[in-house]
């Protein structure tokens, strides 16, 4: 039997009816969600970005304008950035023995990360530009990159440690002539299989080691040569990687010492020639703060089976040179993650007008009102012509936060 006061709490408490006591099974608002905008998805990344349109014609690029289109509609669909979310939600995983204690030392990554990584392969991100002869093909592939990156940066990094190395793997004939094919196919392989047993690969990069950092000469790892030694020669590796990207890569290019300490680059595949598995022992990944999509690891070699790539002993400029690629992607990538800010930040509505606005509101908003920092941004809002894209933005036409290019702001 209800008491007075529970009654009386009853009535004045608006979830709850004298009728049913309740919802009759259905969720109410509790609050509306005014100030908020949409999810930014379907828009076509490369149609709203303006200055990039901009910068692929200026730089030679115009040939892979409706390419990149394709790309950027694909990119900004809602199944890619949910992909992108997956990747980064769903860590890859160390195994680093099967079921019954063989070593396997393998990386388990979501389904969404290996969709990724083949998108990038398809759009040839990771070799394309290399073996395209024609002017612009590296400023359509640096375009691809960036809206690549808006949506998930880490499958970003073993496709351009493979970009960074073609060029060091093209000098050597003997080693281009097993690879060359496998560099230019696009249809990315994600099996762990020895080199030739695989469609595409996946190459990365092995410098840094615990005891030097950035410090590169205090380099310990030894390579013995097998035979009589020297470039292009079967070499044998003892020690550790601090930082292994893409520790799942099917080969690494990595900095030890041959003969008479010299520093050398040498080409360590996963599996050796023979169909064994190489003798490189993942001892865990990197516990990242962010890129954690990626799989950088630290490795252990015991006698790893790698050859000798470049002149001996010329092994440092030859990584940095590798390393120089990778970081000029890096400034892709880091301009990649803005442009999707800023994207988001221009889809957001405008504060109303001043004069709809209560009078205590308008210096606060007044305040937070975006504004044109860079020079170049504000010079070029008023001369230029109405959007030649409007519309296309959004998909099924024109919705207005993909509409506003953030470069036109
Ligand atoms: C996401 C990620 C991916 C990476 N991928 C790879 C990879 O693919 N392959 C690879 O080999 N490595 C890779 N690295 C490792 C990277 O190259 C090293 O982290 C980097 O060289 C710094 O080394 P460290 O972290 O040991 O720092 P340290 O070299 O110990 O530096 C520590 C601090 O000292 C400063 N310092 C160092 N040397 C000097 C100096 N001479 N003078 C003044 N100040 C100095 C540094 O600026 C820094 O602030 C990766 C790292 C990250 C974070």
């Amino acid at each position: 039997m209800a008491t007075a006061a529970s009654a009386s709490y009853t009535a004045k408490t608006p979830f709850f009816t004298a009728a049913t006591g309740g919802t009759g099974g259905r969720m109410r608002e509790t609050h509306e969600v005014f100030n908020q905008v949409p999810p930014l998805v379907d828009y076509n990344l490369f149609a709203c970005d303006l200055a990039l349109q901009d910068a692929l014609a200026r730089e030679g690029g115009a040939a892979w304008a409706a390419a990149l289109d394709a790309l950027g509609a694909q990119l900004g669909s809602a199944e890619s950035l949910t992909l992108g979310d997956q990747a980064n939600r769903h860590p890859p995983r160390l195994a680093t023995h099967d079921a019954h204690g063989r070593r396997v030392d393998r990386v388990d990554f979501d389904p969404a990360w290996h969709r990724l990584t083949a998108l990038l392969y398809a759009s040839g991100v990771h070799s394309a530009a290399w073996l395209d002869p024609r002017p612009g093909a590296h400023v359509a592939r640096a375009a691809a990159f960036y809206l690549h990156g808006q949506v998930e940066a880490g499958s970003l990094c073993p496709v351009t440690m493979t970009f960074a190395a073609l060029p060091l793997l093209r000098a050597e004939p003997a080693l281009w002539r097993a690879l060359a094919e496998r560099f230019a196919a696009r249809d990315y392989d994600a099996r762990d299989l020895p080199l030739a047993a695989k469609r595409t690969l996946t190459v990365g990069m092995g410098l840094t080691e615990k005891q030097g950092g950035s410090d590169l000469r205090a380099t310990t790892t030894r390579a013995h040569a097998i035979g009589a030694g020297g470039r292009g020669a079967e070499y044998a590796l003892l020690g550790h990687k601090w930082f292994y990207s893409a520790a799942a890569g099917d080969a690494h290019l990595v900095l030890a010492r041959s003969a008479d300490d010299a520093l050398s680059c040498f080409f360590v595949p996963r599996w050796r020639p023979d169909g064994t598995r190489n003798a490189i022992r993942i001892e865990r990944l990197k516990d990242k703060l962010g890129n954690r999509a990626n799989a950088s690891g630290e490795v252990e070699f015991d006698d790893a089976f790698g050859i000798l790539v470049g002149e001996p002993g010329r092994g440092l400029p030859a990584l940095l040179a590798m390393a120089a690629h990778t970081r000029l992607d890096c400034v892709l990538g880091s301009a990649a993650l803005m442009r999707r800010a800023l994207a988001h930040r221009s889809a957001a509505p405008r504060p109303p007008p001043p004069r709809l606005r209560p009078p205590a509101d308008r210096a606060c908003a007044d305040a937070q009102r975006p504004r044109r920092s860079h020079p170049r941004e504000r010079g070029r809002a008023r001369p230029r012509p109405p959007p030649r894209r409007r519309g296309r933005c959004r998909r099924g036409g024109g919705g207005r936060g993909g509409g506003r290019g953030g470069g036109r702001r």
